[in-house]
């Protein structure tokens, strides 16, 4: 299917990176149909676009006027039987390899068999994904960055089937979300989480060992390499047990000990020291 021809897409989870995604595609002029499991996930998503255009309104992104226009093309459903209509399907829904099976399997045998199916997913194999569909050549790693209506990147990962006209589908649609998408191919943690969170275990393994407080080592950061944020404080935005995860598949993945993961990062999960969400985490956010 080429990037012309898709009016209609389909965002399945309206969470952190679900909402974002149907921001984006609806204030491009997509249709999106947004689908959550509940109600009050797609009431608390759109709550959370609704939020996110006032900012950009605010801010001079966006005219007052587009608002509703925006919201008005974002149709939430529970019922999955809606995403039929979809030219293009982006799935954001928890990254937990059971859930992702059985959410991509039910939208695999709904949608059009020309529909590109598009798995947010951080670490998760796409060609793994990819072969529990019936359409591997027509399904690809879509990696959008948190904020997704604030960040400029989409990774694209293609899996071991994902065909040509699969890549640069999904590369010219991500250019018409003013997105910057760079392609990559399937390997643990792609490049965006196998480049950054091993720095974020580095300097979680300097503040376990005494080097440095947590300041220090952000500091250290921002200052001398600019880094907008340090990265203890980036893991805390993040969440520590979500770095922990994907430093765990980094480490089964390539089944080396270069990416073992920072004791302290466990001890903090244990403790339910899990960054902003819980309050505290390397910082304390009371
Ligand atoms: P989240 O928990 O905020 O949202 C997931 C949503 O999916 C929830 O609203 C949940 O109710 C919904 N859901 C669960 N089962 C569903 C189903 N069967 N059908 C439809 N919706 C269902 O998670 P998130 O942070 O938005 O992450 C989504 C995906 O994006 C994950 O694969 C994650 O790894 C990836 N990701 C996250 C970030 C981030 O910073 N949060 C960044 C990049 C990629």
């Amino acid at each position: 299917m080429s990037v012309e021809t898709i009016r209609t897409v389909a965002v399945l989870g309206a969470g952190t990176m679900g909402n974002g995604i149907a921001h984006v595609f609806a204030a491009r002029g997509y249709s999106v149909v947004l689908r959550d499991v509940e109600q009050r996930f797609l009431d608390r998503g759109l709550d959370t676009i609704s939020k996110n255009l006032d900012r950009q309104i605010k801010k001079g992104q966006l005219p007052e006027t587009d608002k509703a226009a925006v919201l008005g093309r974002i149709k939430a459903v529970t019922e999955l039987s809606a995403i039929a209509a979809a030219d293009f399907a982006v799935e954001a829904v928890p990254e937990n390899l059971q859930i992702k099976t059985e959410v991509l399997k039910a939208a695999d045998a709904l949608l059009r068999k020309d529909v590109i199916l598009a798995s947010n997913t951080s670490t998760i194999p796409i060609t793994a994904l990819a072969a529990v569909t019936s359409r591997p050549g027509k399904f690809i790693g879509m990696h959008f960055m948190n904020p997704v209506p604030v960040m400029t990147l989409v990774e694209v990962i293609r899996g071991l089937e994902t065909s040509d006209e699969t890549f640069a589908t999904t590369m010219a649609l991500a250019e018409k979300l003013g997105k910057k998408p760079v392609a990559v191919n399937d390997a643990p943690g792609f490049v965006s989480n196998r480049v950054l969170m091993p720095m974020i275990n580095e300097a979680a393994f300097c503040v376990m060992e005494g080097v440095a407080t947590p300041e220090a080592v952000d500091d250290i950061m921002k200052l001398g390499m600019n880094h907008p944020m340090g990265p203890l404080a980036l893991a805390d935005l993040i969440g520590i047990d979500t770095c922990l995860a994907i430093m765990d598949v980094l480490y089964t993945g390539f089944s080396d000990s270069k990416y073992r993961p920072c004791p302290l990062l466990k001890k903090l999960v244990a403790a339910g020291r899990l960054g902003r969400k819980s309050g505290r985490g390397f910082y304390s956010y009371t």
